[in-house]
Formats: structure tokens, C-alpha cells, sequence
């Protein structure tokens, strides 16, 4: 548009200039004679045109500095801004007086503040996705410290790991996601827990060692690793072929003071599902998940010692109590039979005064284990004192008592990790029949025990032959 407007002011002014140099000759050769006023006209149109080109160039020049230049740096300007470029301020152009002027610092203004509003609104976004980010972070960690408070309650570690992934995962909006936990025993990471995985992908209980696997490195370096495809990395075992959904795989360890007890996995369908945010909001989650259930050991572990025998491992006299109480109770409301064993060991002085002390424990250890083997996970084998122990059966009457009682002094006469022969006597009592409160049955499977003692040891008794033995001498 310029260059028209360039073109046609100097064609204008052209023929405006050869106009006038025409009428000027014409009248300057008014009364000359005619070979004077033909070269006259020819001078005249000579220099008409020479001045016409001059004065269209002239005209061409200044309509271009003035006019076409300085609206064409408007308009690259313009585009520039358009596409988001930063706009400098036009050369001289800011600094003209003229509505060029105007119109350029006008321009300018406008674009400083649209970047004004624009920087306003990239801020606005930000911060609403770091608020996002943190509500995120937040509804995770009320349900997991809801779920820690439950550890006071539960002594089951497993059912609040359980617990930890089916609350969190659609809280979070993640699809598919498992902890794994480091064995202590065999430096192994266990599948604990899982959320999302399909039918027949029962991956709890699979294993991975130090460096295998993703979980393996990822355990071993503390370092997390994210998968945008699990189709391309190799390192990736689909859970040892268990889970074979491909898409995109963050797995972050859970570190607690430095140490890593296990690792957290979350698995998006699709490739390149995790953003950095959304990492380093799986890695906060790890870390609090990390803390929560280090606590949850250490209470049980606290737990557990306070009610545990400490040299054979099985419960203690305080915890046999609490369990008697409630068996007691629960047979009564169920009218189901409850059996009581009392196990003393035989000769156990000699053992002591023969092999010494140590070798004692090493004995009581043996028998313990040989117990606690052979009884249901649903039973209590609990030390009771120096060397007697007692095994509680809920649900069993009195001929399944008799049998277990044998099935267990069997398993204490088979050979042993302290390498030495044992045997041992049994008195057995059954609720409601010998007894109908939790110190009768104890007083009545101690008084089969006296009765096998008296009678030869290594055998069981029960409370009702000892009685009806007794009223039979
Ligand atoms: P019986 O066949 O009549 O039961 O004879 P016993 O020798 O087994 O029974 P007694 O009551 O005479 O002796 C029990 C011994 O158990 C005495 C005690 O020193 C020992 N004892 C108790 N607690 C422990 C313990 O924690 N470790 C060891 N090594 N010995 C223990
Ligand atoms: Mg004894
Ligand atoms: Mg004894």
C-alpha cells in the first residue's frame, strides 16, 4: 500500500513538474523566430524530463523514508508481536513527532502490556497447578495419616500396607500402583501391596533381588527411575511376566534416614504418562509412605517385645492371659469347645546340670520351635514358666486335644537343633467339660501334668482320666 501511494505521488508530481516546464517554454518562445523556438522546445522538454525524473525520484525517496519504511517496520513489528516475540522500540520511529510517531509508541505500549498480562496469566497457571500439586499432596497424606492412626488399633502391618495403595491410588489418580518392601532376611523386595493391576495378575508375593528389574536398580541405587514406555527399556520384567499391560512405569525408592526400605511403582496406560511434577509428587508420597510405615514396625516391634518370650520367641504369660480371657469368652458365647495343653519338660534339671546352662536355652529354643510348627496359626503356644509351656486350641474338644497333645510330645522326641534327646509330659483340659473359667482350665490341665509326671513322664493325660485314674487307686 505504501509503495502504491510512493508510485503514485512521484508519477503525480512528474507530470505536474513536465506540465509546468511545457507552459514555461511555451511562453518563453512567445516572439522568437521558429528555428530559436524549435530548439527552445527541445531544451525545454529535454530538461522538463530530466527534471520530471529528478523530481519523481526525489518525490519516490522521501514518500519511502517518510512513509513506506517506517510502516513496514510497524507492520513487522506487529507480526512479531503476534507471534509472541518481544517488540524492541522501532528504531527512531518511538521518537518521531508525527502521527507515525504516535501511532508506533502507542503500538508499543499496547505490546509491553500485553506481555504484562500475559507474564500475569502464565503466573496465575502456575500457581494453580502448584496449588493443584499440593491439594494432591495433601488429600494423599490426610489418608495416609488416617491409615497410620489405624496401627495403634491393628497389629496386622500387612492389612495397613494392604490398606495404603486402595486409598491413596484414587485419591491421586493414579491407575495401577504397588509397594514393595525390602526382607530384611534376604535383602529381597516383596510386592506387599497393589492397586488396579486386572483379574489373575496376582503379583503380590513376587520378589525382586538387589539390581533387578527396575525395582531391583532402583532399590539398590536410591535413585527413581521413570519409564516413558515400558514397550522400549528391556530393564522393565512386567513383574517376572505377570503384568504384561504395557504404558508408562515412576518407580521412586522409600527412603527412611538414609535407608531404603522399599520401593513405591506407579503405572500410567499409555506412553509418557508422568510429568516432572507428577514425580516429584510420587517421590513426596514415597517418603511420607516411607516414614509411616517405619513407624508402624517400630510400634509393632515395640509391641511385639513387650508380649513376646524373649529367649524362645513365642508369647509370653501376658499375652497367654489376655488370649485365655478372650478365648474363654468367645467359647462361652459360641457354646464351641476350648483345650488347654500344659507341657512340662522332663528332666530338664539334668540337662542343665550336664550340658549347662546354655545349652538349656538352646533346649528350650528347640522346643518352642518344634511347638510352634506343629500347632494351627489360629493356636497360642506360650512359655508359661521356667520350662513349661502351654499351647491353647480354640475350637478343639477334647479327643482332637488328646491327639494334638501326641502329634507335639512326637515332635519334641525328634531330633533337635541343640542335638539332644528330649521328651516331655502333657496334661490336657478341655471348657466347658473340666472347667468353666480360664484358672480352673489352667488348674486342670496342671493336675493331668502331675498325673503324667507321677505316672511314668513322656506321656499325655488328660484332666478327666487323671481324675477318674485318681478315683480308680
Ligand atoms: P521334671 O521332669 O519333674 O519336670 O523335672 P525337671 O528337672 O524338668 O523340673 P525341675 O522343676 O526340677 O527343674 C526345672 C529346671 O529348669 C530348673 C531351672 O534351673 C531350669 N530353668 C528354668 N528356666 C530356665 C531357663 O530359662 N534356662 C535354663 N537353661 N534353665 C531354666
Ligand atoms: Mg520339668
Ligand atoms: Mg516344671
Amino acid at each position: 500500500m505504501a509503495k502504491r501511494v510512493a508510485v503514485l505521488s512521484a508519477s503525480c508530481s512528474a507530470v505536474a513538474v513536465t506540465v509546468v516546464v511545457l507552459l514555461v517554454a511555451k511562453m518563453a518562445c512567445v516572439g522568437c523566430p521558429a528555428p530559436l523556438r524549435s530548439t527552445l522546445f527541445l531544451v525545454a522538454t529535454l530538461g522538463g524530463a530530466a527534471s520530471t525524473a529528478c523530481v519523481a525520484f526525489v518525490t519516490w525517496l522521501v514518500v519511502h523514508r517518510v512513509l513506506t519504511r517506517p510502516l513496514r517496520r510497524l507492520v513487522a513489528s506487529a507480526r512479531a508481536a503476534a507471534g509472541g516475540k518481544e517488540v524492541g522500540f522501532m528504531g527512531n520511529l518511538g521518537r518521531r513527532a508525527d502521527e507515525l510517531g504516535d501511532l508506533s509508541r502507542s503500538f508499543h505500549k499496547l505490546c509491553a502490556e500485553i506481555a504484562d498480562l500475559a507474564v500475569t496469566v502464565i503466573d496465575t497457571d502456575r500457581e494453580l497447578a502448584q496449588a493443584r500439586h499440593e491439594l494432591k499432596l495433601k488429600q494423599a497424606i490426610a489418608v495416609l495419616f488416617e491409615l497410620t492412626q489405624k496401627i495403634n488399633a491393628e497389629s496386622d502391618l500387612d492389612a495397613i500396607l494392604r490398606a495404603i495403595p486402595r486409598k491413596v491410588a484414587p485419591a491421586m489418580g493414579f491407575e495401577e500402583m504397588a509397594i514393595l518392601l525390602r526382607d530384611d532376611r534376604t535383602g529381597k523386595l516383596v510386592v506387599k501391596a497393589t492397586y488396579g493391576f486386572g483379574d489373575g495378575e496376582e503379583i503380590e508375593g513376587t520378589t525382586f533381588a538387589p539390581g533387578e528389574g527396575i525395582s531391583g536398580l532402583v532399590s539398590e541405587s536410591g535413585e527413581p527411575i521413570v519409564i516413558n514406555d515400558t514397550r522400549t527399556d528391556p530393564r522393565y520384567m512386567h513383574y517376572k511376566g505377570k503384568h504384561l499391560t504395557d504404558g508408562s512405569l515412576a518407580c521412586v525408592p522409600m527412603e527412611v534416614m538414609g535407608r531404603t526400605i522399599g520401593v513405591f511403582n506407579v503405572l500410567r496406560p499409555g506412553a509418557g504418562g508422568f510429568s516432572d511434577q507428577d514425580v516429584s509428587l510420587v517421590r513426596s508420597l514415597a517418603s511420607y509412605t516411607a516414614l509411616a510405615i517405619s513407624h508402624a514396625q517400630k510400634n509393632l516391634r515395640l509391641r511385639d517385645l513387650a508380649v513376646t518370650d524373649e529367649l524362645t520367641g513365642v508369647a509370653n504369660r501376658r499375652l497367654l492371659m489376655q488370649r485365655l480371657s478372650c478365648e474363654v469368652e468367645r467359647a462361652r458365647r459360641s457354646g464351641k469347645p476350648l483345650s488347654l495343653l500344659m507341657v512340662d519338660l522332663d528332666h530338664f534339671k539334668r540337662i542343665n546340670d550336664e550340658h549347662g546352662h546354655l545349652k538349656g536355652d538352646q533346649v528350650l529354643k528347640a522346643v518352642a520351635a518344634a511347638l510352634t510348627t506343629s500347632v494351627r496359626r489360629s493356636d497360642t503356644v506360650a512359655r508359661y514358666g521356667g520350662e513349661e509351656f502351654v499351647v491353647l486350641l480354640p475350637d478343639a474338644g477334647k479327643r482332637q486335644a488328646v491327639a494334638c497333645a501326641e502329634k507335639l510330645r512326637l515332635a519334641v522326641a525328634e531330633p533337635n537343633a541343640a542335638g539332644i534327646e528330649l521328651s516331655v509330659s502333657i496334661g490336657v483340659a478341655t471348657l466347658p467339660e473340666d472347667a468353666h473359667h480360664e484358672d480352673d482350665l489352667l488348674d486342670a490341665a496342671d493336675r493331668a501334668l502331675l498325673f503324667s509326671k507321677r505316672n511314668g513322664r513322656n506321656r499325655v493325660v488328660s484332666y478327666e482320666a487323671s481324675r477318674s485314674l485318681r478315683l480308680g487307686a
